[in-house]
Order: structure tokens, then C-alpha cells, then sequence
């Protein structure tokens, strides 16, 4: 009567192989610390790739699921809900926007952009104004939308047909979409970070130069914040840290801190050019997922933890520092916030995946983001004796690694 205990090699033998999971299961979270089946504990330098932002099992956030958990999980959409009403009030006095539409993940927020955009231009009166602008390296999701709006061939080109009227430009060069925008564009998608594109930050002077082509075209700018967004570079939105406002933003991943939720934010003007019937989706907006979001907003936007984030991204940045000091791995640090990227030296080029895989041996979590770039997107409220210990770990796992070869 054991119950069945699974174990990694379940993995290989039920799963479908488009991941390559470590070889330790993890069971249980608390605040930044993770434990495996064997009891091993590990400290989260991950936090689920920006998504646990406030690490795991915080109180109110836990609070919230149990309560909404006894009340009301799902109704159907035709019908509101209170959660998704209060969500939706707390996401626009915050930002720009003055829409929403709530759905479960971030690539779904970016195809309900990507349609909207598609929709605004064919309304706007000019022929085929349907073109999509977006850059090399960026990641925009899974679907076959926004993995073709991603700009790269290596997860889409197996499933071609791929959808059309979407071109890629190099990141950050003004001159480029300069040169590609014209009437006929109905969007342009950009991160304000790259993260899974190799964390790669855009500068300011070309997010004001796209904003202003945008305008002379007009051209939707949406901005997918949904790895940068909810308080990640230590102010609410990334784009709040520049002078340009977007006409739509995606946010997903830390918007529900582990419970599944994204959503698509734009003003009215954009906003209502959705009719009825136009778009949807069965569980987008459900009360559970809204209440944990409702609760994990109250708690990221305060100035206490925004404030926190660049106090501890300074930890993080100073202890890499120190041990890149000792170890000469990394070539570059770079990012904003919780959200930064290491980049390998060209003696170490492309082992990223290397210095995980012993990082998680010595107990401590991180991430890549492409083969050359170690990524820390830990918990926004991390605390500093786990930062402290982790780097201890890290040291550990570098002194191994140097070794080698
Ligand atoms: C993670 C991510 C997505 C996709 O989100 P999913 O929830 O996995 O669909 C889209 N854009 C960016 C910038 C991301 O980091």
C-alpha cells in the first residue's frame, strides 16, 4: 500500500523530452530555500525563472489562496468576478493602462497583443496594416504567434508554416526600424530587458527613438514586460525607469508569484477596438488566480520591497564581483534590479550550463539564459544571510568548475 513514489527517471519515461530537468526533485518551499525527495536543501537563486517574487509559501500570499480557495474557484466569462474586478482596478492605478484582459500565461498576454495590434490596424482605414516589428533574440512565448515574433529560427522553424507579415531586426539599432517601419507596420514588440535572449538591456536612446517612429506611423508599441515587469529592476515596470510609456504591456510571470495568470494591459483608445466575441479564453481571469495575484500585488508594490530589490540586486552584483575576482569567470555583469545576467569570459565561452549544474551539486539554484550567460532571478525579497550563503555555495561550485580542464 506504499504510495508510488516518483522519482527522475519517471521523467524520461512519461514525460515528452522538451526539458532536461535536474537530476534532483524538489518537494518543498519556504521563503528562498528549496528541499529535495532526500531532504538536501537548496538555496533559490531562481525563484521558478522570475516568478516566485516573493519566494515561496509567503503568508499573505498563502493566506489569499485558502480564502478565495473556500469561497469561489471558477465562473464562466459570462460571468465577472469580484477578484478579477479588484486585480484589474490595482493593475491600471498603477500604470498607463486603462484596460485589461486577464489569461494564464505570459505567451497567451503577448497572442492577445499581438491580435489586438493586428485588429487596430486593420480598423485604422490603411491597407494592409499588418506588420509586425520585432528583435532578434527576443522571447515572446510559445504559441506559434509569438514563437514566431521570437526572434530565434531555433523554436519555430520546425513548425513552419509560420504565421506572416513579421520581421526581425537587430536589438537596439534605431536605424534598422527606422529604415523597416512604415504605415503598413501595425507593431512593434519589444522586452525593456532581454532575458531569455541573454539578459541584455535596451537603451534608452533607442526605446525614445521607437516610441517616436511609433507615433509619426502609428504603430502599437507593447512592451513585454512579462519577465521584467512587477517590481523585478526595483521599480513597478521597467518602463517606468524610462521616459516612454507603451501602448500595450504584457505582464505575466511574477503577476501571480507560482499560481498561473498573465495579462494584457492598453489603454481605451486600443482597448475597446476588442468587440465582443473578439478574443477569449476559459480560464483567463478565474477568481482564484486573481485573489493570489490581488495578494501578491498588495505586497510588490510597496516601497519597502521596490526599494529592497536594488539593495539586494548590490549584494548580488558586489558578491559576483568578489568571487569573479578570485575566479575570472564572467566578462560582464549586466541587468537591472533581480534580473542580471554574468557573462562567461571567452577562456569559459558557452559552459553556463556547467556552472549551474555544480552550483546546484554545492546547494544553490541558478539559472542560463542561452549558453553563455549565468542568470540570477531570485525572490525580490531574498533574504540577505540566503544571498549571503548562496554566494558561499557559488564559490564552491566556481572553485570546482576552474578546476576542471
Ligand atoms: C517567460 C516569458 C514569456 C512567456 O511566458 P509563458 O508564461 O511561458 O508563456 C514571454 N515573454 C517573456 C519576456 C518571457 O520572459
Amino acid at each position: 500500500m506504499n504510495p508510488y513514489q516518483p522519482s527522475r527517471e519517471d521523467f524520461d519515461q512519461y514525460m515528452i523530452p522538451i526539458y532536461s530537468p535536474a537530476p534532483m526533485i524538489p518537494v518543498r518551499g519556504q521563503g528562498s530555500r528549496l528541499w529535495d525527495q532526500g531532504g538536501r536543501e537548496y538555496i533559490d537563486f531562481v525563484g521558478g525563472i522570475a516568478v516566485n517574487a516573493l519566494g515561496h509559501l509567503h503568508p499573505i500570499v498563502v493566506n489569499a489562496l485558502i480564502e478565495q480557495g473556500q469561497k469561489l474557484w471558477h465562473v464562466a466569462n459570462g460571468f465577472t468576478n469580484e477578484p478579477a474586478l479588484r486585480l484589474a482596478k490595482k493593475l491600471i492605478d498603477s500604470t498607463f493602462a486603462e484596460k485589461v484582459f486577464f489569461c494564464n500565461s505570459g505567451a497567451e498576454a503577448n497572442e492577445a497583443a499581438l491580435k489586438l495590434a493586428r485588429k487596430v490596424g486593420l480598423k485604422s482605414g490603411i491597407a494592409n496594416k499588418n506588420k509586425i516589428i520585432a528583435f532578434n533574440n527576443a522571447f515572446h512565448g510559445r504559441t506559434l504567434f509569438t514563437v514566431s515574433t521570437g526572434g530565434q529560427a531555433k523554436y519555430s522553424q520546425d513548425f513552419a508554416p509560420l504565421p506572416e507579415g513579421i520581421e526581425h531586426l537587430p536589438f537596439n539599432d534605431l536605424a534598422a526600424v527606422k529604415a523597416a517601419i512604415s504605415d503598413q507596420t501595425c507593431a512593434v514588440i519589444i522586452e525593456p530587458i532581454q532575458g531569455e535572449g541573454g539578459v541584455i538591456p535596451a537603451d534608452i536612446e533607442f526605446l525614445k527613438g521607437v516610441r517616436q517612429l511609433c507615433d509619426q506611423y502609428k504603430v502599437l508599441l507593447i512592451f513585454d514586460e512579462i519577465q521584467t515587469g512587477m517590481g523585478r529592476t526595483g521599480s513597478l515596470y521597467a518602463y517606468m525607469n524610462t521616459p516612454v510609456v507603451p501602448d500595450i504591456l504584457t505582464i505575466a510571470k511574477a503577476l501571480g508569484g507560482g499560481f498561473p495568470i498573465g495579462a494584457m494591459l492598453t489603454t481605451d483608445q486600443f482597448g475597446k477596438q476588442f468587440v465582443f466575441g473578439d478574443h477569449g479564453t476559459t480560464y483567463g481571469g478565474n477568481p482564484l488566480a486573481c485573489a493570489v495575484a490581488g495578494a501578491v500585488f498588495d505586497v510588490i508594490n510597496t516601497q519597502d520591497v521596490l526599494d529592497g530589490v536594488l539593495f539586494r540586486s548590490k549584494l548580488f552584483v558586489e558578491s559576483i564581483q568578489k568571487l569573479n575576482a578570485q575566479y575570472q569567470v564572467f566578462q560582464e555583469i549586466r541587468g537591472k534590479g533581480l534580473l542580471i545576467g554574468c557573462v562567461l569570459n571567452a577562456h569559459y565561452a558557452n559552459r553556463a550550463k556547467e556552472i549551474i549544474t555544480f552550483a546546484a551539486e554545492e546547494g544553490v539554484m541558478a539559472l542560463i539564459a542561452g549558453p553563455n550567460i549565468v542568470r540570477f532571478t531570485p525572490s525580490l525579497i531574498i533574504p540577505e544571510n540566503d544571498i549571503q550563503e548562496g554566494f558561499i555555495r557559488l564559490g564552491r561550485a566556481l572553485a570546482r568548475f576552474t578546476q576542471e580542464k
